[in-house]
């Protein structure tokens, strides 16, 4: 086995927005802690991702902290309004039953949408600035407990030691697995189809969310004349139309989107995710710590999943640098509990609400139909309501790391 000589302060496997998110907020506070990323995917293959994400405020008071904004907001569409509507599918009109304002404070929009490619490339640029160090290709399948570290084992026969491994792995994290902690899990039957469409008109900034009987059909505004879409379908109707060519995809499309931004075409590939809910039961164990949906992986009804695992990277990153200020081992179940305390009870919450949701909206039984929208009727009607909800989708509340406040470390 190959081992590399330098000993690394903290390990984190995986380069994706959160992984990436979590080594700049470590490195920008705390220089001297040497930090590695590894990822199993080959150096560049993020480039090729197609997905955008809603980017809540106070996410992007952290990307902004970071020095990570600036490059990201010419590419970033602010979203004005938002509008929701529930429906049919073959329904010609489809009612809006509730508004939103898309402002938090005098020109701060509660959300941004961003090409997923746009965000890693400015927080991997950031994260190369700042001097961590990068290993790709290179899976992690295994890890040792050591006196006071862990011999984490990557590729084939290399292995590194580090005080503390963070897994940033993702929903089907392998390296939480190997750590022994257990998840909740269940799978809707849903998958959320993924694709970016060209239309004629423009779309104001205008993100709309109709819940159809099959699950919610959202239409995100990036900017130019385009959007992004999550379709949620059962999973043998998704998987069905990402199989048929051009035509059949875009005149179901067309059935769901409506011809009010004009002729719509499918830009570049259409893919499918499976829908679940996983809560990962342990967020720490000694020397090893989950962020992202490697901890927690929700239903995108809410577009919640990316603003969990930044505030999962804020949380860590200041439990981390608080912990080496004071003199205490980084690694250590005491320090590390103070993350899980932080950010186990938010996450339940998030994942039982978007669980209801989902359960609530991805039906078309008529009383139920007939409640939830007296529900969005009544919540239209109550402006300091949607003010409170415009405010939990931003993000901002005052027990929020410091990083989501737009505050040092
Ligand atoms: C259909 C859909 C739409 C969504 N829309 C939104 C939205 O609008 N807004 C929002 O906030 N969220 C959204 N989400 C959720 C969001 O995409 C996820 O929360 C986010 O991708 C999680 O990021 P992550 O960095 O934790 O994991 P991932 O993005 O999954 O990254 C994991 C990384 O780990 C690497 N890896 C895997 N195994 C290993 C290993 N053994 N060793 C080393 N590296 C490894 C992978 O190569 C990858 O780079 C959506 C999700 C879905 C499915």
């Amino acid at each position: 086995m190959v081992e590399r000589s330098s000993p690394q302060d903290i390990t984190i496997a995986g380069a994706g927005y959160v992984g990436l998110a979590t080594a700049v907020a470590l490195k920008s506070s705390a220089p001297h802690l040497a930090v590695t990323v590894i990822d199993a995917a080959p150096a560049g293959v993020w480039r090729n991702d197609t997905r955008a994400s809603a980017i809540a405020a106070a996410a992007s008071r952290m990307l902004d902290r970071l020095g990570c904004w600036e490059a990201i907001l010419p590419e970033a569409q602010p979203i004005t309004e938002m509008i929701v509507t529930d429906s049919r599918t073959s329904d010609p009109v489809r009612p809006v039953f509730l508004t939103f304002n898309g402002e938090v404070e005098p020109g701060e929009p509660f959300a941004h949408m961003v090409e997923n490619r746009v965000l890693n490339a400015s927080l991997r640029k950031k994260a190369e600035e700042l001097g961590v160090t990068f290993i790709e290709g290179a899976p992690v399948n295994g890890f040792e407990h050591g006196e006071a570290h862990l011999t984490v084992r990557y590729s084939d026969k290399k292995s590194l030691r580090t005080r503390l491994l963070i897994a940033a792995d993702g929903v089907k994290s392998r390296l939480r697995e190997m750590a022994g902690i257990k998840v909740v899990n269940w799978e809707y039957g849903q998958s959320g189809i993924v694709c970016t469409v060209a239309h004629e008109r423009p779309h104001h900034g205008r993100a709309e969310e109709h819940f159809l009987p099959a699950g919610p059909f959202a239409v995100l505004p990036l900017k130019g004349n385009r959007s992004s879409l999550v379709w949620t379908e059962r999973t043998a109707d998704a998987e069905r139309l990402i199989n048929e060519d051009d035509f059949v995809f875009e005149a179901e499309l067309e059935q769901r989107f409506g011809l009010k931004l004009g002729e719509v075409h499918v830009e570049g590939s259409r893919k499918a995710f499976p829908l679940g809910l996983t809560l990962a039961r342990d967020f720490v164990k000694p020397r090893f710590a989950l962020v992202g949906d490697a901890a927690h992986g929700i239903h995108p009804i809410a577009g919640q999943g990316l603003n969990l695992g930044f505030k999962d990277a804020a949380a860590l990153a200041e439990t981390i640098v608080d912990a080496d200020r004071l003199g205490l081992d980084i690694g250590s179940v005491a320090v590390l509990e103070r993350y899980q305390t932080w950010r186990r009870f938010d996450t339940v919450q998030m994942g039982v609400t978007t669980d209801v949701l989902n359960r609530l909206f991805s039906n078309d039984n008529v009383p139920v139909r007939a409640l939830r929208d007296f529900g969005l009727g009544l919540v239209e009607r109550m402006p300091r309501l949607k003010g409170f909800f415009i405010r939990q989708a931003a993000g901002l509340s005052t027990t929020a790391p410091k990083l989501l406040q737009g505050q040092p470390i």
